[in-house]
């Protein structure tokens, strides 16, 4: 199956280009022109597997619709900015995306991104497939679907922040199995040294919160005291 490529961008002539480029490449892929386009495609539209995204949008900044998006999805972000600068460089990393490419830019080289995003998705859900899954409905309630970088609970849609969806993926990769905070921060932290212990306590609580509004009783997320964090076993 094709992967799904969304450019948005305002300039009609470098989308042009870059959705050529893509097509020729094999990707399927759409433009739009605003935020607000985008994020009804990214929430309401077919699944999007990466997203091309403008630093200048008409209506709003990209680094906003960054933000926005990663609020509720893991879905890969691939940065166009025409300011070279190392802070947007920064800020368009850390507000959580992918990568980037400063313009003036070749559509060859942004290909090569994505392609290299992407093997690196699929290499990060590759083990899924495995231990995690029992069955088509997953453990405890769990559903991992990869392609829309999603995980249901008990039939649910979760909306999970990058952090919260690779946190939960962890533990569904080893279910019964108590996971360290130091494990659970390599595991799920695109920069492992950045976060803390508390960072990721913080983030278990804000997962458990919102498995609690699913399912009140379920608790799937089990704390084992002054070791870590597991995924109960066939709970
Ligand atoms: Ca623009």
């Amino acid at each position: 199956m094709s992967a799904r490529v969304l450019v948005v961008e305002d300039e009609p002539s470098i989308a042009e280009t870059l959705l050529y480029a893509l097509r020729t490449e094999g990707f399927v892929a759409e433009g739009c022109g605003t935020a607000g386009a985008a994020l009804e495609a990214v929430r309401g539209g077919e699944p999007v597997d990466c997203l091309i995204l403008d630093v200048g949008l008409p209506d709003r900044s990209g680094f906003d619709l960054c933000r926005e998006i990663r609020s509720f999805s893991a879905l890969p972000i691939l940065f166009l900015t025409a300011r070279d600068g190392e802070i947007d460089r920064v800020v368009g990393l850390e507000i959580g995306a992918d990568d980037y490419v400063a313009k003036p830019f070749s559509p060859r080289e942004v290909v090569a991104r994505v392609r290299a995003i992407l093997r690196r998705v699929r290499v990060v859900g590759r083990g899924d497939e495995g231990e995690g899954k029992k069955g088509p409905e997953g453990r405890c309630g769990l559903v991992h679907d990869e392609r829309r970088r999603t995980v249901s609970f008990q039939g649910q849609e979760l909306e999970l922040s990058r952090n919260e969806y690779h946190l939960l993926l962890a533990l569904m990769k080893h279910p019964g199995r108590v996971l360290t905070r130091e494990q659970l921060m390599e595991m799920a932290w695109p920069d492992p040294g950045a976060a803390s212990d508390r960072t990721v306590d913080a983030h278990v609580k804000l997962l458990r919160a919102k498995l609690r509004a699913v399912a009140p009783e379920a608790d799937p997320i089990e704390t084992r005291r002054g070791l870590g964090y597991a995924l109960r076993e066939g709970a």
